[in-house]
């Protein structure tokens, strides 16, 4: 596990800049986005966009690819780092970079600093790429076909898990403090302590293992299941008091598949629990014993975090089997290239005019609202 290779944001040129969020969001539609499509979507002259595109390719942010149809470029997950990471680097909140520190199933975790130099933790989210589930088609005005995009599904993945790290540290639920969200990119508290599965010795068995059955039980009363309550995703700090971490796969409590994924949650700690420390006890929640009393899932999805990204993120985990039909797009439907790239280029304009006003330092501003426009169509 190794550094962050983030030099090259400093050597990037605006224009640079430009044309690789020129081919982001020409991927909302294609899979590979030809360097005439990438040249007016970034509204440069065509010479140079090649020019540039060749050194994009060169640094590995960007792939040329020969496609069935035709042939394009599209992001690697290195050039969408660099784009959020830019984003976050220049609402100033984030000074340096550091080691990672984890690599989970769907994310990698580094330190990073903040603008006072304590360290936090930035999750990056990846989806959708090694799995062939993800492989729907759609197609584009010109009726060719492409893939659900792994750009999205990271993206909504994100979201997530920021909207619900909000609305549970909001009602002091023990959750690293969120900082921000950009595209696919959290960043948040870092947690002073070490996963529950490191955990040898324990002063008190039974305030531990009561802990975390009451946190699964407030989790319910407030309308959500954690759907991933294990020894990896509980931090315990020096106090012996768990942090709970990880949310894009929560789920709401009136989920037809609630109580399995409840009782899933409350065995894992049972079983955790016997294992590792030889304890037992016939005392654990049920589903039907908790009494729903707030709908922080309800805030959640009104919150701009809509039904149908949580649908195709749940099936994208493997946490639903079926979605219904049209949840797997981001719904930028466009009648002509025309109209695409009159869309596109009005969206790179104002993407790029964000990251000049915050360097100017106004990165005061709040970025709430447009975490979630960010997901829209508009
Ligand atoms: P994944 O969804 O890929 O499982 P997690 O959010 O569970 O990702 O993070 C993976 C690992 O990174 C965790 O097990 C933990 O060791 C570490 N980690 C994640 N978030 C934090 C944090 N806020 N502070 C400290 N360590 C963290
Ligand atoms: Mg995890």
């Amino acid at each position: 596990m190794g550094k962050l290779n983030v030099a090259m944001l400093r050597y990037l040129t605006r224009e640079d800049f430009r044309v690789l969020t020129a081919i982001e969001m020409g991927m909302k539609n294609h899979e590979l986005v030809p360097a005439t499509l990438a040249a007016s979507i970034a509204n440069l002259h065509h010479g140079g966009v090649h020019k540039i595109l060749k050194e994009l390719c060169k640094h590995r942010l960007l792939s040329y690819e020969r496609g069935k149809h035709y042939d394009g470029y599209r992001l690697t997950n290195t050039g969408y780092d660099y784009l959020a990471l830019k984003t976050l680097t220049s609402r100033q909140l984030i000074s340096s970079f550091g080691n990672q520190i984890g690599v989970g199933k769907e994310s990698n975790i580094y330190v990073v600093a903040d603008s006072d130099d304590k360290p936090i933790c930035l999750k990056l989210h990846r989806l959708g790429r090694t799995c062939f589930r993800n492989l729907k088609e759609k197609r584009d005005y010109h009726g060719r076909r492409h893939k659900a995009g792994w750009l999205y599904l990271s993206r909504i993945s994100a979201t997530k898990e920021y909207a619900y790290m909000v609305a549970l540290s909001k009602r002091d639920f023990p959750v690293p403090k969120p900082i921000d969200v950009n595209r696919h990119c959290v960043l948040m508290e870092l947690v002073d302590g070490h996963p529950l599965c490191r955990l040898y010795e324990v002063e008190s068995v039974e305030n531990l293992y009561d802990d975390l059955m009451n946190l699964i039980v407030r989790f319910a009363q407030h309308g959500v299941i954690h759907g991933d309550f294990n020894e990896f995703n509980i931090m315990i700090n020096n106090e012996e008091k768990p942090i709970v971490i990880d949310f894009p796969q929560m789920m709401s409590f009136s989920h037809p598949n609630a109580e399995m994924y409840f009782d899933r949650d409350v065995n894992c700690i049972r079983e955790f629990f016997k294992k590792r420390f030889n304890y037992e006890s016939h005392l654990y929640p049920t589903f039907e014993d908790v009494v729903r009393e707030e709908f922080l899932d309800v805030e959640v999805s009104a919150s701009g975090f809509t039904k149908n990204m949580d649908q195709l993120l749940l099936h994208e985990i493997g946490m639903i089997n079926n979605i219904e039909e049209g949840c797997d797009e981001e719904s930028d439907f466009y009648d002509s290239e025309k109209e695409e790239v009159e869309h596109l280029a009005k969206r790179v304009d104002e993407l790029m005019n964000e990251e000049s006003s915050t360097v100017l330092g106004n990165s005061s501003v709040p970025h709430s609202q447009e975490k979630f426009d960010n997901l829209k169509s508009d």
